[in-house]
């Protein structure tokens, strides 16, 4: 143990007992209470918060608030076992990698019961979100053994080039709340699979299945001091501390622009590597000639994955003219029989939004684009409850002046226009400032390809409202985002390219 692991070692207190949330009556959950850090729990006479269970309002557990300070103890633990873990064999971390995946599917039913108490979406999404979750660190265990280095001549035949990957460093993961557990391996798989070390920020809303999933990872055999979780408060004070030591190497966040932006400007002062996935503003497009049952499935499926709330929701929906009234009529009968409620309880299909706040952000835009001249085909309104839940709604015809037309909604609220020209639709879907996912429906596959070549997105969904895949690189152009997660891109992230120069004399 180096001098510097042993000092910020000492600085913490055992482990107190796990907090076990009684998530149903057939799984208990155990929860580490504290910081992970270094394998170590810090807890202790510390400052805790509470993290609110969004179905019900009611405090599901409370977690160490960790302090800067804090988090540059991890730097340094991080550091210290980063390189040693850099120089382990790819085949040792793939199989750590593969018992982590191993354990996290064994476990799947907790992890999820989890992630629905402190997020709220449906057991059984939740279950999908494990399984998804868990699919990058197989994905990730697989591709940490691909070689990626090349040889190649120079041009005057006196050389020989040489490239290969090293692990970045010591990276720091930014999370979001609504894949409270997706947004977080896909991070940390690829970290750790290239060789880095990293320190996860949870969002404050949803730092429990971090912590869990970090004991997991612990259990399956990673080293301590690789995975570290700090849950906090005091996010942006907490990475300022982080991302101006000169032991990190790069940031990897997931959340709004504006918070983004802010990073990035932060990243430029040690010129740390950056993987941005930003804010969308996704058009879902719908041609005169799509199989309309396929539309409203698709169109189902891209605004109630997660009640709506993800970066690749479908935000508007541009309809063309001879077939916007049957996909209204029939969207709008399958978003009214939609159950809301408890996502712990049996046939649910749409959980609470997050927060108070998303539920006053839902009623605000409806209120607005309905004041402005925009009907509602059903739902519009917030259900008195006390949790945070709001009615499954579809609003026809908003005019281009209402907020709904421009914001990212993040709430179970479809905004529906009509559009009469393919170009007209290409021109609408493109005025954002945004530029994550796009779908489009049609049966002309002339068409799908012409509209989605001129689309500024990093995605587009063909005849289906979902583009999440784990081997496909997820990322967007324009304001929402640089770089790519998952598939090989996702690897690359976390490494740099190392070039030799090898001089080549030619002999007798
Ligand atoms: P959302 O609106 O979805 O909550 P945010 O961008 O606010 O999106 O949050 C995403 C993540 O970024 C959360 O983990 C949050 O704590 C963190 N975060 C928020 N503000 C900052 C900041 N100034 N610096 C670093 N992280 C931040």
């Amino acid at each position: 143990m180096s001098a510097a692991e042993a000092r910020a070692r000492s600085a913490f207190r055992d482990a107190a007992d796990p907090v076990f949330l009684a998530a149903s009556d057939r799984v208990l959950v155990s929860v580490p209470p504290g910081l992970r850090v270094g394998g170590e729990l810090m807890v202790g006479q510390r400052a805790t918060f509470a993290v609110a269970d969004p179905a019900t309002g009611a405090t599901v557990a409370t977690v160490v608030d960790a302090t800067p300070q804090d988090a540059l103890d991890a730097v340094a633990i991080a550091y210290e076992s980063g390189r040693a873990w850099a120089a382990t064999s790819t085949r040792h971390r793939s199989d750590v990698l593969h018992r982590a995946y191993a354990i996290l599917m064994e476990r799947r039913d907790e992890i999820a019961l989890l992630i629905t108490r402190e997020m709220g979406k449906p057991l059984a999404e939740a279950r999908g979100e494990v399984t998804y979750a868990s699919d990058y660190v197989r994905w990730y265990a697989e591709e940490a053994l691909r070689p990626a280095g090349n040889v190649r001549p120079g041009p005057e035949g006196d050389v020989r080039l040489l490239t290969s990957r090293a692990p970045v460093g010591t990276c720091l993961l930014i999370t979001p709340w609504n894949f409270p557990m997706a947004m977080a391996t896909r991070k940390i798989a690829p970290a750790l699979a290239a060789g880095c070390s990293v320190i996860l920020k949870p969002a404050e809303l949803t730092p429990l299945t971090s912590l869990l999933v970090a004991d997991i990872f612990r259990e399956a055999g990673v080293p301590d001091g690789l995975v570290n979780v700090v849950t906090t408060t005091d996010a942006a004070g907490l990475s300022r501390a982080v991302m101006a030591d000169p032991r990190v190497r790069k940031v990897s966040f997931t959340g709004s622009t504006p918070v983004g932006r802010t990073l990035l400007a932060q990243a430029s002062e040690n010129l740390l590597k950056t993987s941005m996935e930003l804010g969308g503003n996704a058009p879902l497009i719908v041609f005169d000639d799509a199989d309309l049952e396929r539309a409203v499935e698709g169109a189902l499926t891209a605004k109630l994955r997660n009640g709506g709330q993800s970066c690749t929701a479908a935000n508007r929906y541009l309809v063309q003219e001879g077939i916007a009234d049957a996909f209204i009529e029939a969207f709008s009968e399958r978003m009214s029989q939609i159950v809301v409620g408890n996502g712990l309880a049996a046939g649910v299909g749409l959980g609470p939004v997050i927060d108070q706040r998303a539920l006053d952000k839902c009623t605000r835009l409806v209120d607005d684009a309905i004041a402005r001249g925009a009907t509602l085909a059903t739902g519009g309104k917030a259900i008195d409850s006390a949790g945070w839940f709001f009615e499954p709604t579809v609003l026809v015809d908003a005019s281009d002046d209402a907020e709904i037309a421009t914001t990212e909604i993040f709430g179970p609220v479809a905004s529906i226009t009509r559009f009469s020209t393919q170009q007209e639709a290409i021109d609408r879907a493109n005025d954002t400032p945004f530029g994550l996912s796009a779908y489009v429906f049609t049966q002309d596959l002339d068409r799908a390809f012409t509209v989605a070549d001129r689309l500024e997105t990093g995605m587009v969904g063909f005849n289906q409202g979902i583009v999440s895949n784990i081997s496909a690189p997820f990322g967007g152009t324009k304001h929402s985002g640089l770089g790519r997660e998952g598939g090989a891109e996702g690897l690359e992230e976390y490494q740099d390219i190392r070039y030799y120069a090898m001089n080549r004399r030619q002999t007798a």
